[in-house]
């Protein structure tokens, strides 16, 4: 099951949402208009969720007097989907941590802005004022 490529954000959110709760196709395609602000065709939706359904990553369940599907992860699948999201949440957290800088004093990691002084020509980034007036009393 792991040459199964999640290679566009439509994909990313069919598993994703399946794995809050079974859904409909039609809710699949409504949930991923609203995150996406424009709707996934059929084409990018029914043929994932029988590539899914072969390798019983999900089942349907039929809703016999309504006519609907619904599909739902099988145990299987929520172990697919929970591998995949530490992959993503890997590759976020990798690419976060290369746009952080360090405070030059404690070291610590600097989210965003932080707190910059030009020391000696150059420009040095502390998480906060007080870490710059220590290092520059050293
Ligand atoms: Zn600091």
């Amino acid at each position: 099951m792991d040459d199964i490529k999640i290679t566009n954000i439509v994909k990313f959110h069919i598993l994703f949402l399946l794995y809050q709760r079974p859904m409909h196709g039609y809710e699949l395609m409504a949930e991923i208009e609203k995150v996406l602000g424009s709707k996934p065709s059929a084409s990018q939706i029914y043929p994932f969720l029988s590539v899914l359904k072969k390798n019983n990553l999900i089942a349907i369940i039929e809703e016999a007097e309504r006519d609907k599907k619904v599909y739902e992860l099988t145990g299987r699948g929520k172990k697919f989907v929970e591998k995949k999201l530490e992959m993503f949440g890997g590759i976020i957290a990798a690419t976060i941590e290369k746009d952080l800088t360090t405070c030059a004093h404690c070291g610590c990691k600097v989210y965003s802005g932080g707190y910059e002084e030009e020391i000696g020509g150059e420009k040095v980034t502390f998480c906060c004022m007080h870490c710059a007036g220590t290092y520059k009393g050293k």
